[in-house]
């Protein structure tokens, strides 16, 4: 049967990875996660020195764009994909509050943008992709055939994501989770560089108030209007 490409992109801890994951798993579609790519690239940066005290060397990372390489593996076990950096397992360090803190600035470099651009449209190019992030449906797959644009209350992804953290044993606060994600929000809506906005042909999805069933059956409907076209 032929496969379509799906873009999720939206606002912080709108649960975007968790629906693309599902969806993946029900189509057997490959899920890719482009803010993983983004985390590592940070993180290559963090351990390099080149994030101290908020500032980013710039030039520093950029210079060095060549020799960072991530890859993806499929775990069995978990039913997770996996992220690598340069061949070595970064998934649980990359989901850090050091990282998410300072992503953003990252994820806002044109350089770095391009580089993991060109991988993420290698990835999708024999379809078959749920695809989330920031820029999908704008920039990176601008003919996905499906485009979804998550939303929540600030309130809703900040309490959801505290959630998780605390269910992880890292201390936080609320009030700290909700600054984190305020923040990247404003960052990623306001930056020059391919900043997070809705699609013009995406469908809106508001989660606040669903259920993940709710959600879920909603996003299948959509996903076989998406493939009407292609059993004609
Ligand atoms: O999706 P996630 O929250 O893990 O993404 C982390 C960060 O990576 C975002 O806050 C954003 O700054 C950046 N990002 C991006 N473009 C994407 C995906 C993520 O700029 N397509």
């Amino acid at each position: 049967m032929k496969k379509i490409n799906i873009a999720i992109d939206g606002y912080s801890s709108c649960g975007k990875s968790t629906l693309a994951k599902q969806l993946a798993k029900k189509l057997h579609y490959v899920h890719v996660d482009s803010g993983a790519m983004y985390r590592a690239v940070t993180l290559y940066a963090m351990r390099n020195g080149w994030v101290e005290d908020g500032k980013l060397l710039i030039a520093e990372l950029i210079a060095a764009l060549d020799e960072i390489d991530i890859s993806f593996t499929y775990n069995h076990t978990t039913s997770q994909s996996e992220t690598y950096l340069n061949g070595e397992l970064v998934e649980e360090e990359i989901r850090s509050m050091a990282v998410s803190k300072v992503v953003s600035p990252v994820s806002q470099i044109k350089e770095v943008r391009q580089k993991l651009i060109v991988f993420q449209q290698r990835l999708a190019k024999n379809k078959g992709v749920v695809m989330d992030g920031r820029d999908i449906g704008t920039n990176v797959l601008p003919d996905a055939e499906l485009k979804i644009f998550m939303t929540a209350s600030l309130e809703v992804r900040a309490n959801r994501r505290f959630k998780e953290l605390r269910e992880k044993g890292v201390e936080i606060t609320l009030s700290q989770v909700e600054a984190n994600l305020a923040d990247r929000d404003h960052q990623d809506t306001t930056r020059a560089e391919n900043p997070l906005c809705k699609a013009v042909d995406a469908v809106v999805l508001d989660n606040s108030e669903l259920t993940a069933e709710e959600q879920f059956q909603l996003v299948l409907d959509w996903v076989n209007e998406a493939l009407l076209p292609l059993r004609r």
